[in-house]
C-alpha cells in the first residue's frame, strides 16, 4: 500500500472516529450525519483515493474544478455537491453533475437554477446559505432575509429547498462557533414551523475540519471536511 493511500485511510478513520464520538456525546445516531469530502485542495488522482477509501459524496467550491474532477472520475458511483459561489452562467453545465447545491443565496440564482431545472425536466435540491457570523467577507444571506427567499424558492416548480448551510466566522473559537451553529438550527426550526406546506427543511450543512464536533452537537446533518482528510498529502 502506498504512503498516500495509507495516509488517506488513516485520516478518514480519524475523522470518522471524531464523528462517532461527537454523535455519542450528542446522543445522536452516527447515520444522522453525512460526511462530505471536500476535494478542493487535491487533484483528481487523490480525490479518487478518498472514494476508494469509502467516501461516496464529494464537494468542490469552484464549479470549474468540479466539472474537471467529475469528468475524470465519471466511472465512479459518487455524488457531487457544490459548496461555493455558483455564478449564474455556470448553472447549465453544473446542474447535470450534482445532487445538491449548498450555496444558494440570491433570488437571481434561484431563478437561473429553476429555469434550467424546468428545461431539463429534473428536480434540483438546494440549501440556502446563511451568513451566521456577520462577517461581511462571507457569502450567504443575512438571517432576516432567509424567510423571504424561502418563499420565493417554494414557488419554483422543480427546485426543492432541503435546508440551510452556513460557516462559522474566521478565527471563531469553539464556543462561539457552537453558538453560531445553534443560531442556524434555531432559524431552521422557526422557518420550518412557520412555513406553510410540507417544507420541513431536514438538512443542516455546517461544520468543517476544525469545528464539526460543535456542528454535530447543534444538529448538523451534513459536514463538509477537507483539510482533515487530506492533511499530510501534497497535491
Ligand atoms: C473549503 C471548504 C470546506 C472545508 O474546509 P476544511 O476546513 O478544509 O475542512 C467546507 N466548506 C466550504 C464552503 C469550503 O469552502
Amino acid at each position: 500500500m502506498s504512503d498516500v493511500v495509507r495516509r488517506i485511510r488513516d485520516n478518514l478513520d480519524r475523522v470518522r472516529g471524531r464523528m462517532a464520538d461527537a454523535c455519542d456525546r450528542a446522543g445522536r445516531k452516527p447515520d444522522e450525519v453525512q460526511l462530505i469530502a471536500v476535494t478542493k485542495y487535491v487533484d483528481a488522482q487523490v480525490a479518487r483515493l478518498i472514494v476508494e477509501a469509502g467516501c461516496d459524496t464529494l464537494a468542490e467550491s469552484r464549479p470549474q474544478s468540479l466539472w474537471e474532477k467529475a469528468d475524470l472520475l465519471r466511472e465512479t458511483k459518487i455524488s457531487w455537491h457544490v459548496i461555493g459561489h455558483l455564478q449564474r452562467n455556470k448553472v447549465r453545465r453544473t446542474l447535470p453533475l450534482v445532487t445538491l447545491i449548498h450555496s444558494v443565496d440570491s433570488r437571481r440564482l434561484i431563478d437561473a437554477i429553476a429555469a434550467e431545472a424546468a428545461s431539463c425536466k429534473h428536480d434540483v435540491d438546494v440549501l440556502l446559505e446563511v451568513n451566521i457570523s456577520g462577517d461581511t467577507s462571507k457569502h450567504g444571506l443575512p438571517p432576516d432575509d432567509v424567510s423571504e427567499l424561502l418563499a420565493h424558492a417554494a414557488a419554483q416548480a422543480k427546485l426543492n429547498v432541503r435546508g440551510l448551510m452556513a460557516m462559522a466566522g474566521r478565527g471563531t473559537d469553539a464556543d462561539a462557533a457552537r453558538r453560531q451553529f445553534a443560531s442556524l438550527r434555531q432559524l431552521r426550526d422557526r422557518l420550518a414551523s412557520t412555513t406553510t406546506g410540507s417544507k420541513s427543511l431536514p438538512e443542516l450543512s455546517m461544520g468543517m475540519s476544525h469545528d464539526f464536533e460543535a456542528a454535530i452537537a447543534e444538529g448538523a446533518t451534513l459536514i463538509r471536511v477537507g483539510s482533515a482528510l487530506f492533511e499530510g498529502i501534497s497535491a
